[in-house]
């Protein structure tokens, strides 16, 4: 069942990481909930686990980190509820610089995307079948070696790879995918996309992103043809195209657990100002381990506006990105945020299976805006959060899963 060994995953990746080992324990307890954000919240020295009761919701790191999120203290979280205190961060996680098709250096990419664009998080994925060109040597290393030297407490710096095939002149379909978190590149060419897939479900600590989706209209990986395997590893989904949104629903709807995304995939030396938009993660603290966990958990959003932020949160405690199961319905509560009083909202809808409109909700221009809404598992068995702004831009929100 992919959902369990994906929490074997990470709560093995979580001890080998110095966590505390007794999380493991309630992981494997039917009576709890299944919180995926358990792996790096147990590196927080989260307390040894108790026996059942309304005591066991404070697993995840502690009471301290918990209190705003504490739910009523006889209703128990469906299984798959995401829980924990998260912070939103703003990230650019697709980027090229002179290591393949871009400019410059990843050096000069993370200094700029910190010290002028202002972002948390960047990250450098050059196309993987470039990165084994020399020279420079060893062009992924090196990156590596940047990002290291310039990550701090207050800025993260990360390298990843853009996969594709580059030859759809022979395919029917393929598309590119980023992978994030491997100790090594893959294999500079695999033609099919399949190959790619197995490649990257080989990969103990890989996380995969569906590139630009339909940015080409052969990048569709056979109309996102569904493997459970790999759904568990490619958690992301860009929605960088116009054509993308409609995407989105298209890989939902075959199965795909996928959150979205916004990234700048830039060219040009404007990492992170080719234009506002944002990729937000909802992280526990701004560091790789951290971001994993969220990319992991799919505690995503896309923004188009630079600092504005779509929070959801399912039955009060589930994180949006939860795979909630034995749940016949669910309350969301949808926050959304602007740091700037002016950017103003204007709506809140939630689609669901084809893109169906299930509920919305005005906003009357102000800023902030928060809706509530009870969704049925019978109209859909997912529910994703649109915010709209009076001046244009919107927001995605992660969705949230339910099944009966
Ligand atoms: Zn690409
Ligand atoms: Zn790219």
């Amino acid at each position: 069942m992919p959902r369990t060994l994906h929490v074997v995953l990470l709560v093995s990746l979580a001890a080998s990481c110095g966590g505390d080992p007794t999380a493991a324990v309630d992981a494997a307890s039917p009576d709890r909930a299944t919180t995926d954000s358990r792996a790096d919240t147990a590196t927080l020295d989260a307390p040894a686990l108790e026996a059942g009761g309304a005591d066991s919701w404070q697993v995840d790191g502690g009471a301290d980190l918990l209190t705003a999120d504490l739910p009523p203290p006889d209703l128990p979280a469906p299984p798959g509820c995401i829980q924990g205190a998260f912070q939103p961060y703003f990230g650019n996680f697709h980027a090229h610089t002179s290591y393949s098709d871009g400019v410059q250096t990843p050096d000069d990419a993370f200094q700029y995307a910190r010290d002028v664009a202002k972002l948390d998080i960047m990250v450098v994925t050059d196309h993987l079948e470039q990165l084994y060109l020399v020279p420079p040597a060893d062009r992924y290393g090196s990156c590596k070696t940047a990002a290291t030297a310039q990550t701090s407490a207050t800025f993260l710096a990360s390298c990843g790879f853009e996969y594709g095939s580059g030859f759809n002149l022979f395919l029917a379909s393929t598309g590119h995918n980023n992978v994030f978190f491997s100790p090594s590149l893959f294999p500079a060419i695999q033609l099919d996309f399949h190959d790619f897939y197995k490649t990257l479900v080989a990969c103990a600590t890989c996380v995969g992103q569906f590139n630009h989706p339909g940015d080409e209209p052969y990048q569709h990986w056979s109309n996102f043809e569904y493997h459970s395997d790999a759904d568990d590893r490619i958690t992301l989904f860009e929605l960088n195209s116009s054509a993308a949104w409609d995407l989105f629903f298209k890989a939902l709807d075959a199965g795909w657990h996928v959150s979205p995304m916004y990234n700048q995939d830039n060219h040009s030396a404007n990492w992170g100002t080719a234009n506002d938009r944002r990729s937000g993660v909802f992280l526990s603290q701004l560091d790789g381990t951290a971001l994993r966990a969220a990319m992991l958990d799919r505690r995503t959003f896309a923004t188009y506006d630079k600092n504005a932020v779509v929070k959801v949160m399912a039955d009060t405690v589930c994180w949006m990105g939860s795979v909630l199961t034995n749940t016949a319905s669910v309350t969301l509560s949808v926050e959304a945020t602007d740091a700037d009083a002016a950017d103003t909202f204007s709506s809140i809808t939630i689609y669901g299976k084809a893109k169906m409109q299930l509920a919305t909700s005005s906003c009357g221009s102000t800023n902030p805006c928060s809706a509530t809404f009870t969704i049925q598992a019978t109209q859909s068995p997912y529910a994703v959060a649109r915010v709209e702004q009076d001046d244009g831009d919107f927001l995605v929100a992660a969705p949230v899963w339910l099944a009966p």
